[in-house]
């Protein structure tokens, strides 16, 4: 068993490492067990011009391993490794000085105060070519990206709330947007389907699934889709396909062990990152389905730090 350490951040995408570089600075020696594809999913993105502080942008790999060496500098420890399993100790009383531990494979690591970034991962359609296009046309992002897609034709699969927000909102960069929905209504609420279809750069094309996404000179060129009613096949010419059909928080390995929302996201005592356990702590896209930006990732990120750092000052 190895000492007692202060705390332990799991996860390295922006929450992870803006609480490593408060905790850091705060002096309480953090270690972050940062995952094995380390830097989090800015690391899966090319350009990033809504990071403030860059006025020409930053690559999302760049603009990670700053916030890692700014880390490093004020004496973060790493271990590029994934967490296996945990052990969150629920004693019920805020400020006991119950133990948690952290496993990486056999290895066990305890600390007194733990904070949880793991994030979440954007379903993907699994088709051809998605993965190949991601960054090149392939978004799951209209927030991030939609700017990229100025006067272009457009496609977003999905037919739930973010899908609807997605499309409306490109509407305001693209030339069309089409949506390409499986069934012949659309899952969202009655109010966000009705502002979508209301929109007139918006299309649908119902009952529909995309079969690949195409592409030439490294990037998007089209979508074939199927109509599952026909059967028929046909190629639409768009340069974007932004997939929005959900996203599932990274939240497995802490399941029975913290206190989960009905979508598996980690519930936090809003506006602290308090999760139901005293001493463990969640920030980023593991709590939050609602903005889902690096900068909020690393805003609450911070937050989970601040507080780690008041709860550890009460158990001296
Ligand atoms: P993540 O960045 O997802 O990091 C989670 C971390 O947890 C990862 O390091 C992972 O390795 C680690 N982890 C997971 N499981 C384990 C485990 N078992 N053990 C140890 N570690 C683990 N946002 C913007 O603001 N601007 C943009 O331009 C932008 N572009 C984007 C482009 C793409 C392609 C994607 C996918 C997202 C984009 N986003 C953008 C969104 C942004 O990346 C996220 O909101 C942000 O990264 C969330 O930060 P996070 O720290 O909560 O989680």
């Amino acid at each position: 068993m190895d000492e007692v350490r202060n705390l332990i951040i799991i996860g390295s995408g922006p929450a992870g490492y803006t609480a490593a570089v408060y905790a850091a600075r705060a002096n309480l020696k953090p270690l972050i067990v940062e995952g094995v594809q380390s830097g989090g999913a800015l690391m899966t993105t090319t350009e990033v011009e809504n990071f403030p502080g860059f006025p020409d942008g930053v690559m999302g790999p760049e603009l990670m391993d700053s916030m890692r060496k700014q880390a490093e500098r004020f004496g973060a420890e790493f271990l590029t490794d994934d967490v296996t399993r945990v052990e969150l100790v629920d004693t019920g009383v805020v400020g006991s000085d119950a133990l948690h531990t952290v496993y990486v494979g056999e290895t066990a690591y305890r600390a007194k105060a733990v904070i949880l970034t793991t994030g979440s991962a954007w379903r993907p359609l699994g088709v051809p070519g998605e993965q190949e296009y991601l960054g090149h046309g392939v978004s799951s992002c209209a927030t991030c990206d939609g700017f990229f897609f100025r006067n272009q034709h457009i496609v977003v699969v999905g037919g739930g709330d973010s899908a609807m927000e997605e499309a409306t909102f490109l509407t305001k960069f693209a030339e069309t947007v089409t949506i390409i929905h499986r069934r012949d209504e659309f899952r969202a609420s009655k109010i966000m389907a009705e502002r979508a279809l209301a929109n007139e750069k918006i299309r649908v094309e119902w009952n529909s699934v995309v079969e690949e996404v195409l592409g030439a000179d490294g990037k998007v060129s089209g979508v074939r889709i199927r109509n599952a009613h026909t059967g028929e096949s046909k190629v639409m010419d768009v340069t974007g396909v932004f997939v929005a059909i959900g996203h599932d928080p990274r939240s497995e390995l802490f399941r029975g062990q913290v206190e989960l929302d009905d979508s598996g996201y980690v519930r936090v005592q809003a506006p602290s990152t308090r999760t139901s356990v005293p001493g463990v702590f969640a920030a980023g896209d593991l709590v939050d389905h609602t903005y889902r930006q690096a900068i909020t990732a690393a805003g609450t990120g911070c937050s989970a730090a601040l507080d780690a750092e008041r709860f550890l000052a009460t158990l001296e």
